[in-house]
C-alpha cells in the first residue's frame, strides 16, 4: 500500500493549509478499514510520480474547544504517528513554543520514524530565519521554515519526504 505521511502540531500552526496545498483534493478519501474519522482526514497526494497518502489531524471542533487541546492533540498525534511512515511536526513560526508543541514534540520524540519540523507562516524568506533555531528545543531535529499559505518551502519539504519512502 501508499507511504503514509502524517501532519501533526497543535491548532492554529496551518496544518490543513499545507495538507491542502499537497494533496490532489480538499476531498477526504476513505482509507482502508479507518475511514474518514472526525479527527483525522486522508488525502491522496504525489509528488514527481511518488503515490502516498498524507493525514490531516485536529478535525474541525479544536480550535474552538480550547480545554480539551491537551489529551485531544496527543490522542491525535499518537494515533497518527503510529500509522505513518513519514511524520511532519508542524509549529507556527509567528508565535514560538507553546505548551502544546511540547505536548507533541514528545509524542513524536518516542516514534521512531522520520521526522520534519516545520517552522510554518514563514512568509517572508528574508526573514525565515529569524527565531527559527528556538524551535531546536523541541529535540525533533532541524527546524524547516516554510509558508503553507504561500508555498514557499513545500516543494523542498516534498523531495525531502518522497526520498524516505
Ligand atoms: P490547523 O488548525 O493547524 O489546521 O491550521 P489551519 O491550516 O486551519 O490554519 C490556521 C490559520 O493560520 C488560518 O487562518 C490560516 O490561514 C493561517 N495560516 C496557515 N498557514 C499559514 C502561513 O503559511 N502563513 C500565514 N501567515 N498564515 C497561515
Ligand atoms: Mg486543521
Amino acid at each position: 500500500s501508499k507511504p503514509i505521511v502524517a501532519v501533526v502540531g497543535r491548532p492554529n500552526v496551518g496544518k490543513s493549509t499545507l495538507v491542502n496545498r499537497i494533496a490532489v483534493s480538499r476531498e477526504a478519501i476513505v482509507h482502508e478499514s479507518r475511514g474518514v474519522t472526525r479527527d483525522r482526514s486522508y488525502h491522496e497526494a504525489d509528488w514527481n510520480g511518488r503515490d502516498f497518502v498524507i493525514i490531516d489531524t485536529g478535525g474541525i471542533e479544536s480550535v474552538k474547544s480550547q480545554d480539551v487541546f491537551a489529551p485531544r492533540i496527543r490522542e491525535q498525534a499518537l494515533l497518527a504517528c503510529q500509522e505513518a511512515d513519514v511524520i511532519v511536526f508542524v509549529v507556527d513560526g509567528a508565535t514560538g513554543i507553546t505548551d502544546e508543541d511540547e505536548e507533541v514534540a514528545r509524542i513524536v520524540r518516542r516514534v521512531d520514524k522520520p521526522v520534519f519540523l516545520i517552522v510554518n507562516k514563514k512568509d517572508d524568506p528574508a526573514n525565515e530565519q529569524d527565531g527559527l533555531w528556538d524551535f531546536y528545543a523541541l529535540g525533533v531535529g532541524e527546524p524547516r521554515p516554510l509558508s503553507a499559505s504561500h508555498g514557499y518551502g513545500t516543494g523542498d519539504l516534498l523531495d525531502d519526504i518522497v526520498a524516505c519512502f
